[in-house]
């Protein structure tokens, strides 16, 4: 038989370490770099990372704008709001204006309502009688980094209306503020802004040019598939690309197909037309997909056809879980890879928390094993009691080993409270550490998080940017830890 080459083996020995953690690429689902013909992009948040806090506060100050315009107090203008309350995966819940973190299992691990932290009693009367449907129109799933101001919004105008006026309808707040965004968002109020100073929002990559020649010239081809339309997409992409690289003149030079106003996740089920963009602006519906023009609309089957290869041979990078890798990979065979721009802080905290959660993890197993122990003692110390209170008389014997079990369950129900107070204490400034409000992104206590879960789950690869890719040769062969179930790895 034949060797299939290049080895994954030395596929694996080609590439530079990576420098770092934070450039490192994580691997859910084993894939073949080698294997892959064309990589796509999404531009926003993908491509063009931006400034977070602000792009927060220009998109919290149109939309403020426009809630006055709906009859909000003026005073909102003034309101205190905190642009780091929010992460991704958090739940709105619309009915009594709290907001929500929960786990993989969909339970509720944190709260709050304005700024004002749930305590562990409200959080359980409220959310742990039954299990959470984040699906229904209650819930609204907070998933990009674009919606992370309605939430800091939000949370603040709960606070503000109740103080003012004593009330607050939360639902109609939500719309509202969920619309006035939108509308922010259409009518060029927040994108003519990110244009006209486009370093203030964006940050430029310094290694995007050189990480897609060498893809390139690896013999991949790539393209951009963005939901930014043709000429928002070309002004940023000339920010990000023009002179980034010496082989490239244009930013249009990396690409082989471009694909704008893509509306994405529809884009992956509908069957909208193609159309391409003529340099004046104007729209001609095509069917044919080539290197050069810049596209808007379409669908997957079109794109599919052009790309002239299985759909497995396919990487999509993208950062939206719904939009992007979701879809990419129940409407396709597409392999995807999710950026994850908080990977970076989230990794430093890790690494700055070394001991801290070894010690986590120690006490855990400690906490298991002492109410293991108690168990047994309880239930030794129950025979000889039972026998006492049923009038039997025990020998002084028994009676020693009785009082004996007394004592020492009490020394152990002390040890148990000593180490839950040590640990809690120390998940509390583990979880500050991660972040103020809602701890780490993809950890809600021991558990994976509804967001990590969800990155487990549907993204192949995930990493903190595009440019990652640089430290990784283009035949890397990346390998999932082996998935081991708990009989497994405890048999
Ligand atoms: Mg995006």
């Amino acid at each position: 038989m034949q060797l299939q080459l290049p080895l994954p083996e030395l596929a694996q020995l080609t590439g530079t370490a990576p420098p770092t953690p934070s450039h490192r690429i994580f691997c859910n689902r084993s894939l073949r770099l080698d294997q892959i013909e064309w990589i796509g992009f999404d531009m926003d948040y993908t491509l063009a990372i931006y400034h977070q806090q602000e792009m927060d506060r220009l998109s919290i100050e149109a939309t403020i704008s426009k809630l006055l315009d709906r009859g909000y107090p003026e005073a909102l203008r003034f309101m205190p709001y905190r642009t780091n309350f929010p992460i991704r995966g958090l739940l709105v819940d619309r009915e009594l204006g709290n907001v929500l973190k929960m786990d993989r299992y969909k339970y509720v691990k944190r709260a709050y309502h304005g700024m004002r932290e749930l305590t562990r009693e409200e959080r359980r009367r409220i959310y742990d009688t039954h299990r959470l449907e984040p699906a229904s129109d209650r819930f609204h799933w907070v998933d990009t980094l674009y919606a992370l101001p309605e939430v800091t919004l939000f949370a603040a105008a709960v606070d503000h209306l109740e103080q003012v006026a004593g009330t607050c309808d939360y639902d109609a707040l939500f719309s509202d503020v969920r619309e006035c965004i939108d509308r922010s968002h259409q009518d060029g109020s927040i994108l003519d802004r990110i244009l006209a100073d486009l370093p203030r929002y964006v940050s430029r990559d310094p290694h995007l040019g050189e990480t897609l020649h060498q893809l390139r010239s690896a013999g991949k081809k790539l393209f951009v598939l963005t939901n930014s339309r043709a000429a928002y997409t070309d002004r940023m992409m000339r920010y990000l690309l023009d002179d980034a690289h010496p082989q490239y003149k244009s930013w249009r030079g990396y690409f082989d197909l471009v694909i704008t106003a893509a509306r994405k996740p529809s884009f992956f089920t509908d069957e909208a037309p193609f159309q391409e963009v003529r340099e004046d602006g104007a729209l001609v519906a095509t069917t044919k997909l080539e290197r050069g023009p810049i596209y808007a609309g379409g669908h997957l089957a079109l794109l599919q056809q052009a790309l002239q290869t299985t759909p497995d041979r396919v990487l999509y990078v993208g950062d939206h879980i719904f939009g992007d890798v979701l879809r990419a990979k129940k409407q396709t065979a597409w392999r995807t890879m999710m950026i994850v721009q908080e990977m970076e802080s989230e990794l430093e905290a890790h690494a700055a928390l070394r001991h801290s959660l070894a010690r986590l993890d120690a006490l855990e197993e400690l906490r298991f094993r002492l109410i293991d122990e108690l168990r047994f003692l309880q239930r030794d110390y129950k025979a000889l009691q039972k026998r006492r209170d049923a009038g039997a008389t025990l020998s002084p014997a028994e009676e020693a080993e009785r009082v004996r079990r007394r004592r020492a369950i009490d020394r152990l129900k002390a040890r148990i409270r000593v180490t839950e107070r040590e640990h809690d204490h120390l998940e509390l400034g583990v979880d500050h550490r991660f972040h103020p409000y809602w701890g780490s992104l993809f950890k809600a206590g021991p558990e994976t998080s509804s967001f990590g879960h969800q990155v487990e789950v549907y993204a192949g690869l995930y990493t903190a940017r595009v440019s990652n890719l640089l430290w990784y040769s283009p035949m890397h062969y990346f390998q999932s830890p082996r998935d081991r179930m708990p009989h497994e790895l405890h048999p």
